[in-house]
Parts: structure tokens; C-alpha cells; sequence
């Protein structure tokens, strides 16, 4: 078996969509950088890499890169997965916290974890996400998602 573990953060940003897991949540601000700004994903997408001992994600997909600007960040999961896949490993789960002070995430938890879950080809059940606000940290105007990740070796 192979843990996985990745970390992001994006700033908030107004005028500019919310991507979180790859679902569009209503909002004033979105998250700005990398692509799409979808933290959630690019933790995931890290989590699988380092699994694999792959390059993590700003090392296949440059954020210098004009070509990744606004990208949809779901190129670079199934990147990722392939990876996986190709190393002969399967997700057995994924397990995820969202640090954020606003928008609530419980009311979108389940259509994030059911688009997570479609994205990696898994059954809903095996992706779990949780949602903390910053109590302390100062870190209102930004989104930190972790993730970790349980591959198993097929055959
Ligand atoms: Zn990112």
C-alpha cells in the first residue's frame, strides 16, 4: 500500500469563479493563481503524485505556463491519476480538510465529494471531506485545503 498527502492554498480574489473540487460554488470571490485556482483538486492531484513518487504538480504543470492559466484542474488529476494507474496502484480512499471562513461548505459537501468521487472513478464513500474555519490563523481571505490519499497494488 502507498499514503498519499498533498497541500495547497489559493488567496481569494473578486470577480473571478469559486472552484472547489471541481464544482462551482455561488460567491463573490473566487480563488485566484494556478489554472482555475481549484485547491482542492491540486492537493489531491499532489497527493496522488507523491504517492507515486511522482513530480508534484508545480514541476508537470508550471505555473509560469501560459498554457495552464484558467486551466481546468481536472487536466491535471487525470494526469495524476494515470500516474497512479501506470504504477499499478488503485485509490482505496481519499480523505480531505478544507480550512476556509466562508462560504459554508456544508451545504455543497456532498455534490464536491460526488464530482471528487467521479473525477477519480471511485465510489462516493471513498472520499471524505471536512471544513474547518481558520480559528486563529489569520488566513480569512485564503482557502488551504490537505488531502491524503490510500493506494493499494492491483493484482
Ligand atoms: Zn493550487
Amino acid at each position: 500500500m502507498r499514503i498519499g498527502y498533498g497541500w495547497d492554498s489559493h488567496e481569494f480574489r473578486v470577480g473571478i469563479p469559486l472552484r472547489i473540487g471541481g464544482v462551482t460554488l455561488a460567491h463573490p470571490k473566487g480563488l485566484g493563481g494556478h489554472s482555475d485556482g481549484d485547491v482542492l483538486l491540486h492537493a489531491l492531484t499532489d497527493a496522488l503524485l507523491g504517492a507515486v513518487a511522482a513530480p508534484d504538480i508545480g514541476s508537470l504543470f508550471p505555473p509560469s505556463d501560459p498554457k495552464w492559466k484558467g486551466a481546468d484542474s481536472a487536466v491535471f488529476l487525470r494526469e495524476a491519476l494515470q500516474r497512479v494507474r501506470a504504477a499499478g496502484y488503485a485509490i482505496v480512499n481519499v480523505d480531505s480538510t478544507l480550512i476556509l471562513a466562508a462560504p459554508k461548505i456544508g451545504p455543497h459537501a456532498t455534490a464536491i465529494r460526488e464530482q471528487v468521487a467521479k473525477l477519480l472513478s471511485v465510489p462516493t464513500d471513498c472520499v471524505g471531506l471536512k471544513a474547518k474555519t481558520p480559528e486563529g490563523l489569520g488566513t480569512d481571505n485564503v482557502t488551504i485545503a490537505s488531502v491524503v490519499v490510500l493506494l493499494e497494488k492491483k493484482n
